[in-house]
């Protein structure tokens, strides 16, 4: 059946930071240090911060991802875009600043990846239900006609009147692919601004966001975990203040006849995406464009993949293939990856 806790597996950075708990020379940062986990937008959330402010910080953290997900789930009838499937073929529908700005950028990802990225898929994703009780195997029958005019280009948006219209009504917005990245940076955002925070980790669901260098000076060690066994690493890659994030076909799923379904779906077809990838993890700044590439990637393939990534500033990406080979882009050679934010 589905198995949604794919973040068990997907990075051990917390394991890195435990190991490494009694070394290093930061003393006062890692006098002073608080964390939580917690089931957070449909997945597990782990934050971890050194500093004076540390406990605060963690409270502060989680607020935040609940106050997001009651804003961009697709699933929870009671969260603001939800609602807003809901009339937005009717009429022009008005939306908070936060749902503008992640619908604004999700559909500017949609654009950039030429469609790989496709979050007006909310119906056939509904279809599928991936991570719940009901998920199953949708009928060809249901899903050929939700094919028919989606895409980034039949939502309009009005900066204006920060309004919203779907212009056919096989829309509806999604933002599994986009909205963890989002929380991430937010949460990252909060924790530097307001609380002063210097270090940390915070680990949602896979998508993992770094602040600063770890209490000891050192770069955070980030495992991407092999697909077929969660406990094994089969790359450590040291990031500084930065992001990486991972989409799996292990991460949601369930199998039926033999054939393995997961959540990442081709917008091509409306079934997974069977491009012959079944990991990708992306390395940059902004954990939202992180979280939006690992996505889209997966759906591109790896030539394609590996091109885009390539074509990129500071952005870097593993890839795993379905034959095991595990695939670096070229900046990853060695040394550790740095934002400058
Ligand atoms: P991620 O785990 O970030 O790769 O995102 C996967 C989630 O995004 C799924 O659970 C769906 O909610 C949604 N999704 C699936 N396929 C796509 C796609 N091709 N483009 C955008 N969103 C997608
Ligand atoms: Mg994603």
């Amino acid at each position: 059946m589905a198995k949604r806790m794919g973040y068990i597996g997907a990075f051990l950075a917390l394991a890195a930071v435990c190991s490494l708990w009694f070394t290093g020379c930061g003393r006062s940062l890692q006098s002073q240090s608080a964390s939580r986990t917690e089931l957070v937008m449909s997945t597990v959330a782990t934050v971890t911060l050194y500093g004076e402010r540390a406990q605060e910080g963690v409270d502060a953290a989680f607020e935040k991802a609940k106050e997001l997900e009651m804003i961009l789930s697709a699933q929870n009838e009671e969260s603001e875009l939800y609602q807003v499937n809901q009339t937005a073929y009717e009429r022009e529908t008005e939306v908070s600043e936060t749902l503008f700005t992640v619908t604004r950028r999700s559909l500017q990802y949609c654009r950039e990846t030429d469609g790989a990225l496709d979050c007006t898929l909310g119906k056939i994703n509904a279809l599928w239900a991936f991570g719940t009780e009901n998920a199953r195997l949708p009928a060809q029958e249901e899903i050929t006609p939700l094919l028919v005019d989606r895409g980034y280009e039949q939502v309009q948006l009005n900066e204006e009147t920060r309004t919203i219209r779907f212009l056919n009504p096989n829309i509806q917005l999604d933002f599994g692919a986009t909205a963890k990245g989002f929380a991430a940076d937010e949460m990252k955002r909060v924790l530097t601004e307001e609380y002063g925070i210097t270090c940390g980790i915070i680990n949602l669901g896979g998508n993992i966001i770094t602040i600063g260098a770890k209490y000891d000076g050192q770069p955070w060690g980030i495992g991407v975990t092999d697909p077929d066994d969660h406990t094994r690493v089969v790359s450590t890659e040291y990031i500084t203040n930065a992001t990486a994030v991972t989409s799996g076909n292990y991460e949601r799923y369930f199998i039926q006849d033999g054939v393995r379904y997961h959540h990442i779906l081709d917008p091509k077809t409306g079934y997974s995406a069977n491009n012959g990838l079944i990991s990708t993890t992306v390395l940059a700044e902004n954990s939202m464009l992180a979280d939006a590439l690992s996505t889209a990637t997966y759906v591109m393939g790896l030539d394609k993949a590996v091109a885009y990534i390539e074509a990129m500033e500071n952005v870097e990406a593993i890839f795993i293939t379905e034959d095991r080979t595990v695939v670096k882009t070229a900046g990853l050679a060695d040394d550790t990856f740095e934002g400058t934010a």
